[in-house]
């Protein structure tokens, strides 16, 4: 598992996870094992990019120059139908409880998940 997954992190419109075949148990942190069980028989799937806001933070201080246009910006954790929590991007209409869609948005130059809220 040491290849780069070819998802956004890699400039890829695709949100991978890790699903273990042993347990059953699904991971969005690209591990060698699985943390529920420690099988090594893990396999690469791609999310629906749906899920359900479980947090937001509006970050309003630029970290760094390159993210200072985009301020500010929403962060939000997404409970997805796959069973793993993720970090993202989203609007900052979001709030929690919303059922949200995930599109690519350029943020300080690399693609990142953004999450919208479903029409
Ligand atoms: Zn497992």
């Amino acid at each position: 598992m040491s290849n780069k997954p070819a998802d956004w992190t890699s400039g890829h419109e695709a949100i991978l996870y890790q699903s273990c075949s042993a347990c059953g148990g699904v991971q969005y942190f690209r591990r060698g094992f699985c943390a529920v069980c420690g099988s090594d028989t893990l396999q690469e799937k791609r999310a629906s990019g749906e899920g359900t806001v479980y947090a937001t933070s509006l970050v309003c201080r630029a970290a760094t120059p390159e993210t200072r246009a985009h301020v500010p910006y929403n962060i939000v954790l997404v409970d997805t139908p796959e069973g793993f929590r993720m970090m993202a991007h989203g609007a900052t209409s979001l709030k929690i409880g919303d059922a949200v869609t995930s599109r690519f948005a350029s943020f300080a130059g690399q693609i990142v998940p953004y999450f919208e809220k479903n029409k």
